[in-house]
């Protein structure tokens, strides 16, 4: 089908002015088949729309809708396109509280600390103002030439983002996909397909031209796979589970060999020294495994305190967990303005994480906070602290996604940052100490794409620098400048004169 024979409807499908049909080619249309899958609120499991299913063919009319856009976006220049981003920022600013209550609604988010719209804008702009930098190299080393590599757009490219920050995600691969010329079919998760509808309709306000920018809701299992083997696919940037990024690299290999770029899972150590600066310390780790009920990639989910040290710092750590936690009394709806503490997302995650307290019983460590699920309606967890878990166990490898904190201490630098670096994973390492020069050594020991020196994740909110993981945490690049580069290809001109 081509993309002007789509089915149109102007109105809105589910409940209220919930946006659940699919977006291609700058108009809402409902899925070829019409199947749906319906999103539940994990506060009150009670359903919350019932929304449009994309299948393969789908995908197809998608991938056609990009590349029919794809010569006149690629001609337009990157100055002319960066007039869209600065509108596209403005609009998704505005658009804060709309985001908030849906991400509330379908994941459990707590609203009142909602920020994607906030830091989703300020990559924009970062990206529209790059616009002006995107250039290749020129080289006289060739007597008699003049040689140059430029960088060209990929082509259709495909984006396929987790549920846990699914603005953040798009804007991360559509920030530097579309200012370099690409066009992007954008794949949602099945756990959080509204906003990236509302990112949708914001696109065509701002006046993006029509299939430049196209997003589907539905599963990994069909339309993820259809993308990753898509033959007209020639980019997918994927953000989620390295058991995914797997599947997505061999799906490409096995098809067009498509680019792949990956941000994976992570269990990020923080390690605290016997000189650090406790006040600050302790609310940062006890932030870090909280927020959005610890369902984030960068938590430090592995904390390492010196032994000489451990006892007040695991004393005040409880204290402020409980503090941190603490829902009114009232209730626990994400969407009041006093809630702290949020759900897991739906139920196989809040299944999963209960799962893995069950294994930290079995992991030799002591369970000296929570351990339980929270509430008798909803999918909260307890804040839960393992102390001493085996180095080796389930709980200590793998990335639980949920408040579980295993706190370990340690004795000496070299043992520390052996047992902080014997992992698969390298997305965030964290130390607080006072002493400049040990920072910076464990800076450099820590095998991680991302340090944090007295900080630790959720970080600053910088744009401008590079967010990519060390070894299965990923090969891609998100933000600043260095990502333009995963989203453009290099073509190298010779020039006899
Ligand atoms: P997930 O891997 O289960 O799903 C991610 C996306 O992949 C979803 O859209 C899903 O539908 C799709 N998918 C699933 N199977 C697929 C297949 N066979 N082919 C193509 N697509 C498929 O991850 P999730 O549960 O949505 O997200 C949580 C994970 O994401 C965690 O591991 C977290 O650490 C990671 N994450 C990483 C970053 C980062 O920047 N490094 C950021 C956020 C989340």
């Amino acid at each position: 089908m081509s993309p002007t024979a789509m089915p149109v409807r102007e109105e809105a499908r589910s409940t209220g002015k919930i946006e659940t049909r699919l977006f291609i080619n700058n108009e809402f249309v409902e899925s070829i088949a019409g199947k749906t899958f319906d999103v539940f609120n994990p506060y009150n499991e009670e359903k919350v729309a019932s929304v449009y299913e994309a299948l393969p063919e789908d995908v197809d009319r998608a991938v056609d809708a990009a590349e029919a856009a794809l010569p006149a976006w690629d001609e337009m220049g990157a100055t002319a396109r960066s007039a869209y981003y600065y509108r596209l920022a403005d609009l998704l600013e505005a658009a804060g509280p709309e985001l908030a209550e849906l991400e509330a609604k379908e994941t459990g988010k707590i609203a009142s600390q909602y920020s994607e719209h906030m830091f989703g804008a300020k990559g924009l702009r970062l990206f529209a103002g790059l616009a002006q930098d995107l250039n290749g190299a020129t080289s006289l080393a060739t007597p008699g030439h003049v040689n140059m590599v430029i960088r060209q757009p990929y082509g259709v490219c495909g984006a396929i983002v987790p549920w846990n920050v699914p603005i953040m995600a798009v804007i991360f691969k559509m920030g530097p996909a579309l200012i370099s010329g690409n066009t992007l079919v954008v794949k949602s998760s099945e756990k959080s397909p509204l906003t990236a509808l509302v990112l949708a309709r914001l696109v065509k306000e701002a006046g993006f031209p029509p299939g430049v920018f196209n997003v589907l809701s539905g599963f990994g299992n069909p339309a993820g796979a259809a993308m990753a083997s898509h033959m007209k696919i020639r980019k997918i940037g994927f953000t989620g589970s390295a058991r995914t990024g797997r599947l997505i690299k061999e799906a490409a290999a096995k098809s067009n060999l498509k680019r792949v770029s990956l941000e994976l899972g992570g269990k990020s150590p923080l390690v605290i020294f016997e000189d650090a600066d406790l006040e600050a310390a302790i609310p940062a780790a006890a932030l870090s495994i909280l927020s959005m009920a610890g369902q984030v990639c960068i938590a430090s989910s592995r904390l390492y305190v010196h032994s000489s040290i451990a006892g007040v710092f695991q004393e005040k750590l409880i204290e402020t967990l409980k503090a941190m936690s603490a829902n009114p009394p009232e209730g626990t709806d994400p969407l009041s303005p006093e809630a702290r503490h949020g759900p897991q997302a739906d139920k196989a995650q809040f299944e999963n994480v209960l799962k893995y307290i069950e294994l930290a019983k079995e992991s030799g460590g002591e369970i000296i906070l929570g351990g339980k699920k929270q509430t008798e309606k909803g999918y909260f967890i307890e804040p839960t602290v393992i102390r001493n878990p085996d180095h080796n166990s389930r709980i200590s490898k793998e990335e639980i996604f949920g408040p579980v904190l295993c706190f370990n201490t340690f004795e000496d630098e070299d043992e520390v940052m052996k047992r902080a670096n014997d992992t698969e994973y390298g997305l965030l390492a964290s130390v607080y100490t006072k002493d400049i020069s040990r920072a910076l050594r464990i800076a450099k020991r820590f095998e991680s794409g991302i340090v944090g020196v007295n900080t630790t994740s959720p970080m600053t909110g910088a744009v401008d620098m590079p967010f990519s993981g060390w070894k299965a945490s990923g090969d891609g690049v998100d933000l600043s400048k260095a990502s333009l580069d995963i989203w453009t290809q290099m073509k190298t001109i010779y020039i006899k004169i």
